[in-house]
């Protein structure tokens, strides 16, 4: 049996027990209706109420436009591959879902631009918590995520995506490696970027008709 003696500060009195000084809850006030008619009180209130259901999946469901949803390994505009097999991707997953072979380029088969390409790549569907981290950790910009949530499936096999599956389909213009580069050399794939404009300083006043930051006027 545990001691059950009530503790004792050093000059003998018995210690309070913690929360034992605080305000005494105060019973809540009666309410004048029977209980009957205050039940359903919030029936009737919840029938008025607008309704979330959705009427999925006949109605497709709208996601924000950065959802994280299904990832796509994305083409140059030739149709070259944009992944080198460099793996960085499968460390950046904290849930270990991304499993990375990467395969030399040559001169006659040619499947992205530089010395290597993803031979495998694959996705395990039953592993990913969509966090993202892997689509930053891509120094290509190769992998990046679709607003696509329809996931669900009926067995494990069939949720380890391949890279047959995750490929970005070709568009106008591109041709199904392997193939040489015809964009000419390599700056032309990895040109950088246009740099985004500067975020504005918090403190500086708002140029001449743009919205104030945060909104305030
Ligand atoms: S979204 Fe997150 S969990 Fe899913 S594969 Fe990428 S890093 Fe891994
Ligand atoms: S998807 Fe990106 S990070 Fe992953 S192996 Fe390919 S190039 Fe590297």
């Amino acid at each position: 049996m545990p001691d059950q003696t009530p503790a004792r500060r050093g000059d003998g009195q018995v210690a309070r027990p913690a929360g034992a000084d605080r305000a005494p809850v105060k019973p809540q006030r009666p309410s004048l209706l029977p209980a009957p008619l205050q039940g359903f009180g919030i029936t009737f209130s919840t029938m008025f109420k607008k309704v979330t259901t959705e009427e999925y999946p006949e109605v497709a469901k709208v996601t924000k436009p950065r959802y994280h949803g299904r990832h796509v390994l994305n083409r140059h505009p030739d149709g070259l591959e944009k992944c080198v097999g460099c793996e960085l991707c499968a460390w950046a997953c904290p849930a270990d879902a991304i499993y990375v072979e990467g395969g030399d380029n040559t001169d006659e088969q040619r499947f992205s631009p530089g010395e290597r390409y993803g031979r495998v790549y694959q996705i395990n569907y039953l592993r990913c918590i969509f966090c993202g981290l892997c689509i930053e950790a891509c120094p290509t910009r190769s992998l990046t995520m679709s607003n696509d949530f329809e996931l669900a499936d009926d067995n494990r096999q069939d949720l380890i995506f391949t890279k047959e599956q995750l490929m970005a389909p070709l568009l106008p213009g591109m041709e199904q490696p392997p193939h040489p580069m015809r964009l000419g050399d390599d700056a032309d794939y990895y040109a950088p970027r246009p740099a985004r404009p500067a975020a504005p300083a918090l403190d500086a006043p708002p140029a001449a008709g743009a919205t104030p930051v945060g909104g305030r006027a």
